[in-house]
């Protein structure tokens, strides 16, 4: 496989754009290469400039759960082009999504659009707090809520791969009332709940943590979390910009039958378009400007392109027996990968919530983000380089969640198996 051309625009991104690219993780820096260009995609592969194509588990890190390009979103979107791209002043359109939502995330009354998962989360907390009077909030180590101010600490992600989990430019005052715990350690949340419940207004929580890899919340520690901050007045917000539509139509709370109070949602409800999410319970929302004092705002919230292509996905996924066959290909995955593992003599994890999931390399159960830790990432940057000249196209990073979509034939899962199985051979 060969990747000049990629290579050369890489160089001359790099003297335009920091690093090369728009977004930190899109660089291969964690797994020692560089970055892929892309040219097109379309359902579960994608082509790079130099003309090769991947599987791609990638799906532009979570939205594209029907696959690239389906054909039914694109259409509809060519046609909301033509009507105008963005107005500044009401659609149908944004009634109709909110409808979709709300019908089947009954923990939220009322539902607010944003751009971007970052936006949904930055302004949740900020009603959580114009709610409760109150200034802290409790997050957990490696759950990633977007990169505003305050929710930098311990974070996952792009933050985890580079070792910087608190960034330069976040005051010492904005950190300070964050209040960072295990995952998964409900010991813990219950002393620091009953000792500082009267400054915190909020717990954000990611229900499944997709941001280091993929850890599954222990039997009972959702429970705990949603009767203790009941029990305090804490507002409990869900992040579920990315288990949102994704491990489960319902998403998280629908799956682990838990109702927080608020719900940050983004990624599938785009649709591939920039949309972010947050709602929850009436006397919350209506804190909401211009309901309420709580001042939030957005040039192109709810854009007619970005709702389109969020309606058209969502009515996509109402379908009948659309999770069975999105949960068949996930298990298909999940048995062909641990038995190439197996074969391989490689010890590995796997963890899979629904179509995200993810395979450490360990002999450790992650179960939080020390655990997570454990993992062997010069085996998975060897790993890394070993598939993508495959043509398995996975994310550039051990603590990343991969994802399935509607598009994955077993076809493809039979070859992704097969060149996992050849991959960690090389390696081992
Ligand atoms: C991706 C993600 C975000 C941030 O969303 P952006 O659209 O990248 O700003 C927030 N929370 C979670 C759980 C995410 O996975």
């Amino acid at each position: 496989m060969e990747w000049k051309k990629s290579h050369r625009l890489y160089k001359r991104a790099c003297e335009l754009i920091p690093g090369g690219v728009n977004s930190p993780v899109r660089a291969f820096r964690a797994v020692g290469g560089n970055p892929v260009f892309i040219d097109r995609a379309k359902g579960s592969k994608i082509y790079d400039v130099d003309g090769n194509a991947y599987i791609d588990y990638v799906l532009s890190w979570g939205p594209l759960i029907l696959g690239h390009s389906h054909p039914k979103v694109v259409n509809s979107l060519k046609k909301a082009a033509e009507k105008g791209t963005s107005y500044g002043a009401p659609t149908p359109l944004e009634i109709e999504l909110a409808e979709l939502v709300l019908k089947v995330y009954p923990s939220m009354d009322k539902i607010r659009m944003v751009n971007s998962g970052t936006e949904a989360t930055m302004s949740a907390i900020r009603v959580a707090r114009g709610f409760t009077g109150r200034d802290k909030i409790i997050k957990f180590e490696g759950c990633y809520h977007g990169h505003a101010d305050g929710l930098l600490v311990k974070a996952g992600s792009g933050a985890t791969t580079f070792g910087v989990p608190d960034s330069p430019g976040v005051p010492k005052s904005y950190a300070k009332n964050t209040i960072t715990l295990p995952f998964n350690d409900t010991a813990a949340l219950h002393s620091v709940i009953k000792n500082e419940w009267k400054s915190v207004a909020c717990v954000i929580i990611e229900p499944v943590v997709g941001n280091i890899g993929c850890v599954l919340p222990k039997p009972g520690f959702l429970e705990s979390l949603r009767k203790l901050t009941k029990k305090f007045g804490i507002v409990l917000i869900f992040d579920e910009v990315m288990t949102g539509f994704r491990v489960a139509f319902g998403g998280a709370q629908a799956y682990y039958g838990i109702r927080p109070d608020m719900t940050c949602l983004g990624k599938v409800i785009g649709g591939g378009l920039p949309v972010g999410a947050y709602g929850g319970k009436k006397e919350i929302m209506s804190m909401v400007s211009p309901e309420g004092p709580v001042y939030q705002a957005g040039t192109l919230s709810g854009n007619p392109l970005a709702m389109t292509a969020g309606i058209e996905t969502l009515r996509i996924l109402s379908g009948k027996n659309i999770y069975k066959k999105l949960e068949s290909t996930g298990a298909l995955l999940e048995e062909g990968l641990a038995d190439a593992a197996r074969k391989a003599g490689v010890k590995t994890r796997f963890y899979r919530a629904g179509t995200m999931f993810c395979t450490y390399f360990t002999d450790t159960d992650v179960i939080d983000y020390k655990t997570a830790k454990t993992s062997d990432t010069a085996r998975f940057s060897r790993f890394f380089s070993a598939i993508i000249k495959r043509g398995i196209y996975i994310a550039p990073s051990q603590f990343e969640a991969g994802f399935i979509s509607l598009a994955h034939t077993e076809k493809d899962i039979e070859k992704t198996v097969k060149a996992a199985y050849e991959s960690l051979v090389e390696i081992k």
